[in-house]
């Protein structure tokens, strides 16, 4: 008989009832280390003080009005990405996938307002993940995705990561936009280099294209940067945001210049929850953390130590792991073992940990998580690395 809850995840045999930082407590007062942080989600942790007091004080006061409304903290939020970010302008949505939709809808609106409706079809790279809907499993294209959900909207060319021959070839006269994740998350953490980043960049300029980055994941200083591609030196047209910025509450946006927006007017796009009180209450709370002094500079100063860990983690299991990946507390353990196995023995031990694809464990902790707890993270994924190669 089939579950109450429709079964499109095989879950692990793993509750919890409360969270403290980089901590979850399952019902029986068992402590677990969260080094998946909801899959980039809790980007404080588990009840951040703040971000508590944030949503509490929101929730006595009001939680919903419309967008028929101006929001006060909607705009407030939009403010804070606007100064801290390329962007001029913001569309508040609850989800990735609302968020890349919305920057592809905007894409297409921009060539359309530009005279040029058959520009419309927008390039993407293999191993991408943009969200669930029709169109973005259509984006991203791998049949994991999109097998049996056919037809599927068009518009989206395909080319193979890391592959600047054949991007470069795949633009057309029909091309309007290039998107892609700086790092890919779902994909394997597989890091766009810097010198593709600003290839891309260029390309984009010459041909007349905007350029969309999917920073779902990689945002919100999940990379030691507020946004990966500041490490590139390069800024996108359009950019959609999620995860991270909620801290937990969902919250995402797609951030635009004033020029790939221009064809977004008044009855354009909508939605009703996206930008509400509460959501944007924590989320300014998760920009003033996280823009706070110092804040990134912690990230790229604890993710350093991680980094050296798992280095040390890998050459002494080589038949369990061969090598670490990724950027800033985006990190990826390419396995030799079946990734699942470590993540199952990592539950023995105490410590989450999330696959992705190129049978790679992910790790995301909390962006605020200390030297401290990345030791005893560090220990438990020692404990499980040598579980899995007694099973060798
Ligand atoms: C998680 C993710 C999405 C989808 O976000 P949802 O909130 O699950 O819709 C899209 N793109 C990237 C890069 C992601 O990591």
């Amino acid at each position: 008989m089939i579950s109450p809850v429709l079964p499109t995840y095989a879950r692990a045999p793993l509750s919890f009832v409360k969270g403290d930082g980089p901590w979850l407590e399952t019902e029986d007062g068992t402590r677990y280390l969260d080094m998946g942080a909801g899959i980039a989600v809790n980007s404080l942790g588990h009840a951040h003080p703040a971000l508590v007091a944030a949503l509490e004080g929101q929730a006595r006061r009001l939680w919903h009005t419309s967008n028929l409304y101006d929001i006060p903290n909607q705009r407030a939020l939009a403010e804070r990405l606007v100064e801290h970010t390329f962007a001029d302008t913001v569309f508040f949505t609850n989800s990735g996938t609302e968020s890349t939709e919305a920057a592809v809808k905007m894409v297409r609106k921009y060539f359309d307002n530009a005279g040029q409706p058959e520009r419309n079809r927008i390039i993407t790279f293999e191993g991408s993940f943009h969200g669930r809907t029709l169109a973005m499993i259509s984006a991203a294209g791998a049949e994991k995705l999109t097998k049996g959900f056919g037809p599927l909207p068009d518009g989206f060319d395909h080319v193979p990561f890391g592959n600047m021959a054949a991007l470069e070839a795949a633009i057309t006269p029909q091309t309007a936009a290039i998107m892609l994740e700086p790092v890919q998350g779902e994909g394997g953490i597989r890091a766009f280099s810097e010198a593709d980043l600003k290839a891309i960049r260029a390309l984009c300029d010459e041909h007349g294209l905007l350029l969309v980055l999917d920073e779902i994941q990689t945002g919100v200083g999940r990379t030691g940067k507020l946004f990966a591609h500041e490490w590139a030196g390069i800024t996108p047209d359009i950019m959609a945001i999620a995860k991270g910025i909620g801290g937990g509450f969902p919250l995402g946006a797609c951030l635009a210049t004033e020029r790939a927006a221009a064809g977004m007017t008044a009855g354009s796009h909508g939605t009703t929850f996206g930008g509400n009180p509460l959501a944007c209450a924590v989320g300014c709370a998760v920009m003033d953390v996280v823009t706070g002094e110092g804040f990134l500079d912690d990230v790229t100063r604890v993710a350093g130590h991680l980094r050296q860990g798992l280095e040390g983690l890998v050459a002494s299991h080589p038949d369990v792991f061969e090598s670490v990946r990724g950027e800033g507390l985006m990190v990826g353990l390419k396995c030799k073992a079946a990734n699942t196995d470590v993540i199952n023995a990592g539950y023995d031990a105490h410590v989450l940990t999330v696959p992705a694809g190129d049978n790679v464990i992910r790790l995301l902790p909390p962006l605020n998580i200390t030297t401290g707890e990345i030791d005893e993270a560090l220990a438990r994924l020692e404990t499980a690395a040598r579980a899995v190669e007694e099973t060798l």
